[in-house]
């Protein structure tokens, strides 16, 4: 990939990250919310077994949107490591170049789409 491909997908992460962290700010603040309400304990409502049980799962989806959003940020920083690197854009398996395409629809790619498919198929079995 050259420098102004590399430069151009740089972009791309750095503004896919920033979208990250924004969303999961606002996870982290939602969470928050319902945890500091819960404390102080509004007791009249939460006698109701069905509200508590759909706000205790709304909260899990939370924590769990925020855990996948942490490791697609921990990827899209790998990604921009190996900007730096100048190995963006390279299989990790094969070695071949990732399409531009791909890496367009998925930032944070590492291998091809050969070794992928590979990947998940051994998954799989
Ligand atoms: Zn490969």
């Amino acid at each position: 990939m050259n420098k102004r491909e590399l430069a151009r997908f740089r972009k791309l992460v750095e503004e896919e990250r920033e979208r990250v962290l924004k969303k999961l700010g606002v996870i982290g603040e939602e969470i928050s919310d319902r945890t500091s309400n819960k404390a102080s304990g509004s007791q009249g409502y939460s006698n109701h077994m069905a509200d508590i049980g759909s706000d205790a799962m709304e909260q899990e989806q939370a924590f769990l949107h925020a855990s996948q959003g942490t490791d697609y940020l921990r990827r899209l920083d790998d990604a921009l490591k190996r900007i730096e690197d100048g190995t963006y854009g390279v299989c990790e398996e094969c070695s071949s170049k990732i399409p531009v395409k791909r890496l367009e629809a998925y930032l944070a790619a590492k291998l091809c789409v050969d070794c992928k498919s590979k990947q998940e198929k051994l998954q799989r079995s």
